[in-house]
Formats: C-alpha cells, sequence, structure tokens
C-alpha cells in the first residue's frame, strides 16, 4: 500500500480546511503521501491564512502546495460568498489540471463537497475521485435528495419558512432551517448547489465526517438509496470524527485561556464560540453579556467585532470595552475570560473546565463537542448551520436549541435561562443532556480503533482506492 498519492482538495475557509488536515492524517498513517492542492482565496481572508500557516507548520509531512489560480476568470465572480467560492474553484480548474499533470504519481483525488467541478479534472486524467463530506451525515442525506425535491416543489423555502419537509433519514424541518444558499430556488447559488449535489453522484465514493452510531437514521437511508430514488449512489463511508486531538494545531505556546482554565474547577465554564466567521451586532453582544453575567455561571468567550467594523480578517487591536456593556469586564473578571478574535477551540473543549459550549453549529464545532463529552447550546447562524441544529437536537440529542435564533435578537434572558439549564448540576434536561454526551464521547473513540465502525468503513474505501489504482493508475503521466 506504501508509496500511493493521494491528493486533497479542500474547499476555501477554515471549516474545509481543517477536517482535510484530519483526513491528511488518516492517509498517513495507512502509509499514504498526501499532496494538499490549496487555492487561495480571491478576498482578503486573514482567518484563513492563518489557519493555513498554523496547519502546515504543525503537519510537515503533509506537502501543502499552493495553485497559481490565475485573477483572469475569478474578477467577474459573484458577491455572494457560497458562490464566489464556487465560482473561484471552478476558475482554478485548468490550474489543478496543470499542476497534477506536473506531480510525478497521483492515484487518487479527494474533493472537498464544493470542489465537485473537479470531478472533470479527475476524469481527464483517469484518476478515480472521491467525495469528502464535512458536514453531518444527515446534511448528506438532504443534500443528495434535493435534486429530486426542490426543481418541482410548490415553491422556495424562502417563501413558506414555517412548511414542514420531510426528508428521507432526518428528522422534519422547518423550511426557514434549511441551508441558506437554498432558500431561493431561483437565486444561482441554489441552482449552482443543486448541481453540486446531483455531481456528487458521479464520485466512486463519499466520505463523511460523521460515525454511524451517531447518524445511523440517515446512514440507513443512504444505505437503502432512500435519498436517491431510482439511481445508484456511491458508497458511503463514515469515517470520522475527524477532529484535532492531541497537539496544538500548530501554536507555538500555549494560550492564556488555556491557563486560565487550568484554574477552574471541572465542568464549571460555558464556552461560547461561533466558528470562524460568526460575529454579532453590537446589541446582541450585550444581550449576550448581559445573559452570561445573570447566570452567574464562569465562562470563557470568543469575542469578535460586529460585521459592519470589518470583515474577514483578524483584529489584533480589538478593544472590547465599548463592545460590552459598561463594566461588563470588570465585573466578571473573576469568573469570565473574553477571548479577541480567535480561541484554540479545540483544545479549549478537551480542557476538564468545560461544562458547556455555546456554539454555532458548524460540523466541525459540532464534532470537537461531541468528541469532548461537552453539551452544546445550539445558536445556528449561517450556511447549513440551522440544519446541522435540527439534528442535533432532534435526532443526536446533543444539544438544546438557543430559541430566537431566527429573529432579529436573541434576549438576555434565553442566553441565562439555557446556560442555567444545562450547567445547573442534577437538573432533569441538563443531565440527561450530560449523560447523553458521556456516551457519545465514549462512542466517539470507540469507532476509531481497530474494528471500530469508521476503521472499518476506512478500509473499505481503502480497498476500493488501491483496486481502481491498481488499473487505471497513473496512465495520464
Ligand atoms: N475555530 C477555532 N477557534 C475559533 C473559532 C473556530 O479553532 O475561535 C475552529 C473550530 O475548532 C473548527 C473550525 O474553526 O475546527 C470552524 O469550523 P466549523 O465547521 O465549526 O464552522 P465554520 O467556521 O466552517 O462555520
Amino acid at each position: 500500500m506504501a508509496h500511493k498519492t493521494v491528493i486533497l482538495y479542500p474547499s476555501l475557509g477554515v471549516g474545509h480546511l481543517n477536517p482535510m488536515v484530519e483526513l491528511a492524517k488518516v492517509f498517513l498513517r495507512r502509509g499514504m503521501a498526501v499532496v494538499m492542492a490549496i487555492v487561495d482565496s480571491p478576498d482578503k481572508d486573514s482567518v484563513s491564512a492563518e489557519a493555513l500557516a498554523r496547519l502546515a507548520a504543525a503537519n510537515p509531512d503533509i506537502a501543502f502546495r499552493h495553485l497559481p489560480v490565475p485573477s483572469r476568470g475569478t474578477e467577474r465572480c459573484s458577491t455572494n460568498p457560497v458562490m464566489r467560492a464556487i465560482d473561484v474553484l471552478r476558475a482554478a480548474n485548468p490550474a489543478l489540471l496543470g499542476f497534477l499533470r506536473a506531480l510525478p504519481a497521483v492515484d487518487a483525488l479527494v474533493l472537498d463537497m464544493f470542489c465537485t467541478d473537479a470531478l472533470d479534472v479527475a476524469a481527464e486524467l483517469g484518476v478515480p475521485a472521491y467525495i469528502f463530506f464535512s458536514s453531518a451525515l444527515g446534511d448528506l442525506a438532504v443534500m443528495l435528495h434535493l435534486p429530486y425535491y426542490y426543481p418541482t416543489a410548490p415553491s422556495s423555502f424562502k417563501d413558506t419558512p414555517e412548511t414542514v419537509l420531510h426528508f428521507p433519514g432526518v428528522p422534519p424541518i422547518r423550511a426557514l432551517d434549511m441551508g441558506a444558499t437554498m432558500q431561493d430556488r431561483d437565486s444561482d447559488v441554489a441552482k449552482a448547489r443543486l448541481s453540486q449535489c446531483a455531481r456528487m453522484l458521479e464520485a466512486r465514493g463519499i466520505l463523511v465526517n460523521s460515525f454511524d452510531w451517531l447518524e445511523a437514521r440517515a446512514l440507513e437511508a443512504l444505505s437503502r438509496g432512500l435519498c436517491t430514488p431510482g439511481r445508484s449512489a456511491p458508497p458511503v463511508h463514515c469515517i470520522g470524527p475527524l477532529v484535532l486531538a492531541g497537539n496544538k494545531g500548530g501554536a507555538s505556546e500555549r494560550h492564556a485561556c488555556l491557563e486560565w482554565l487550568d484554574a477552574q474547577p471541572d465542568r464549571s465554564v460555558v464556552f461560547l464560540s461561533f466558528g470562524s466567521l460568526g460575529r454579532f451586532s453590537m446589541p446582541q453582544l450585550r444581550e449576550i453579556a448581559r445573559g452570561l453575567e445573570n447566570s452567574g455561571q464562569r465562562f470563557l468567550w470568543v469575542v469578535r467585532s460586529p460585521p459592519e467594523h470589518r470583515s474577514n480578517s483578524v483584529e489584533p487591536d480589538l478593544d472590547l470595552e465599548p463592545l460590552l456593556p459598561e463594566g461588563f469586564l470588570e465585573r466578571t473578571r473573576e469568573r469570565g475570560f473574553a477571548v479577541k478574535n480567535w480561541a484554540p477551540q479545540s483544545e479549549v473543549l478537551r480542557h476538564l473546565s468545560i461544562g458547556a459550549f455555546v456554539t454555532h453549529c458548524g460540523w466541525n464545532s459540532a464534532l470537537e463537542g461531541i468528541a469532548s463529552g461537552v453539551p452544546m447550546i445550539c445558536w445556528p447562524l449561517y450556511a447549513e448551520q440551522k440544519m446541522n441544529k435540527v439534528h442535533m437536537v432532534e435526532e443526536l440529542k446533543v444539544g438544546v436549541v438557543m430559541e430566537g435564533y431566527e429573529e432579529e435578537l436573541v434576549k438576555a434572558e434565553e442566553v441565562e435561562a439555557k446556560v442555567r439549564l444545562v450547567m445547573a448540576p442534577g437538573s432533569g434536561d441538563g443531565e440527561e443532556l450530560r449523560q447523553r454526551l458521556v456516551t457519545a464521547k465514549d462512542m466517539a473513540v470507540e469507532v476509531l480503533k481497530e474494528g471500530g465502525s469508521s476503521h472499518v468503513a476506512f478500509d473499505a474505501f481503502l480497498t476500493d482506492l488501491l483496486k481502481n489504482t491498481r488499473t487505471e493508475k497513473s496512465g495520464f503521466l
């Protein structure tokens, strides 16, 4: 099996890069060489740039290679961020093709779920291609079904927000909780995403960052072909949870917030973090602050400036004082820690002092919470997070909802109530949630061990990959 080379092709953004790097580590452990082909965002995205630098430094065995994507071809890209990413990735196809042709060996391509246009590159080269789906298996069940459902549905989701939709393998979902890109059926981005969903069926297999115990119902629906009626879908391999564990994610020194956590009692701190892009208006930041203060609980809160201040960049000089209620930081100094911009989330979650996680429901965050056994308070913000919230609360039962997330403002009283519910020792619902997370954490470890379901699923995928590389290997070179 040695000396096979797999090309990993992530989409733009930290939420896609992090799990791809974890996937790369699995390939390395199985004796394969990994090249990570990176398309740089044409926008100034210092969050991703910093994350990439950290990851590259922490993982010298992975060859990170930047594709020379010409600005011509991307300059007319959409202003919708998802459409823009799809356009940029599509425009990168010739660069990807040229790059791969120049490599001494390419045995398989593993494409992020947003990179389905690169299936054309794989076909051109005669190399087997697999999709890496870095969101919930439940999302995959929905996304594979949407091309069947949406084009002939009575209306766009945005027009009937309270309509309850029924898809195979997942709990009922209100239209307003469907992915943001899918809300308007006639939008370019919804059409592009539908086409990407349909194209996933062209891959030889779909790797999913989840595990079968966690999402058994979705797995069954997918295995029985219920999501893609009348068409054979490629095999789905649940190989997760792939989350950062063990090292410091490339940071050279221990973050101050971890030192602070060391001094807190076990399971006493609420952690609030909202993904790589989450930002709140100033009124919302103040409601959160009031809720935390009134809850009386210890907290660790990753705070960013409101969206109107700046977008998608790290602000080392961020001044928290004017953003938060007057005197808040001083009054909560003994029991609260506000981190500017970015915390080592996965390490924070694994710290014994963390008792609850207020999350935006990005799938990496959800998995990191599960792998750490931390109950979650679900506050979805963007992308497919509202759908994840449905899975997490209704199906996986690893969190409760922060009510009001779909309105303009979540009130301080709600923040306080949910924090109290999840943190209070021995409270009925909170206790049930904690027990569920203890089990989920154990399962997250078990499935990755030899003989565990995710280990076995990876073996099955690898057998398929190696079978294919033997017959089609490097025919283009
Ligand atoms: N993350 C982090 N520190 C932060 C915010 C986010 O390390 O302050 C990491 C988090 O651990 C996760 C990723 O960034 O691995 C975010 O991915 P997710 O899918 O949760 O959300 P997205 O950013 O894609 O919305």
